[in-house]
């Protein structure tokens, strides 16, 4: 286990997938997921250039908030109970969960200054999955014109777990045409610049499909404490 050489290796994925897609590697930001590790690990991440760090729960953000708090921009990627905002606002720089008016009017109260959120949306329609329906989002978008501190910054989803490659491109390509939507209306609370999609196990197609902020968590620091 190599932080270091894992991110080397990633690094090369990601530039290869951007020929593929004629895209220019600077649009894409590493988020490294260390939900998983140890905050010894966590460090080296930080040691070896990774400059976004992102937890899925509460508690995990604050122990290694504690740590780095300075040394890394702040993703939170999991979905955020509306009664434990008051205690990350003030260290997370982007939440990527927002997914209901409850939880907008929360981050709202709670923040004194705009907040740069991504839509989670559930594109493939999978129960399991956390995230309002692709039909659901542009009024959605519209309801949160009224939080002062909420800025739509871009959508976010998560690809079902499978097999066949076509079906994960197809979540992908379908929250970038939503994107694309939504950019087109040049909402001031809601620029919708970006994409966050693409885990271990899909961030290369997530790339050629689009994505600016990829979220890796196993092929980067491992799943292991
Ligand atoms: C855990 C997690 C990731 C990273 O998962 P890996 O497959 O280990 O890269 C990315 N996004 C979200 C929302 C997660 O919860």
């Amino acid at each position: 286990m190599n932080v270091q050489a894992n991110l080397q290796l990633i690094r090369q994925k990601i530039q290869q997938a951007c020929n593929r897609a004629n895209r220019n590697e600077e649009d894409i930001t590493i988020i490294g997921v260390t939900k998983y590790v140890t905050i010894e690990r966590a460090k080296e991440a930080v040691e070896s250039g990774i400059t976004n760090l992102g937890e899925n729960r509460m508690e995990g953000f604050l122990e290694k908030y504690q740590e780095l708090s300075n040394q890394a921009t702040w993703h939170f990627i999991g979905s955020l109970q509306s009664r434990k905002v008051k205690d990350v606002i003030h260290g997370i720089d982007y939440i990527h969960s927002l997914d209901r008016i409850s939880l907008a009017k929360e981050i709202n109260k709670r923040s004194d200054n705009p907040i740069s959120c991504f839509i989670q949306v559930n594109v493939s329609g999978e129960e399991s999955k956390h995230g309002i329906n692709v039909e659901q989002v542009h009024n959605f978008v519209e309801d949160l014109k009224r939080y002062e501190n909420i800025k739509i910054v871009g959508l976010m989803t998560m690809a079902p777990h499978v097999e066949e490659q076509q079906i994960i491109r197809n979540t992908f390509s379908g929250l970038r045409r939503l994107r694309d939507e939504i950019r087109d209306k040049n909402y001031d609370h809601a620029p919708c610049d970006y994409l966050s999609m693409g885990m271990s196990n899909d961030y290369t197609i997530a790339i050629e499909e689009g994505a600016t902020h990829i979220r890796i968590g196993s092929n980067l620091v491992g799943s292991e404490k």
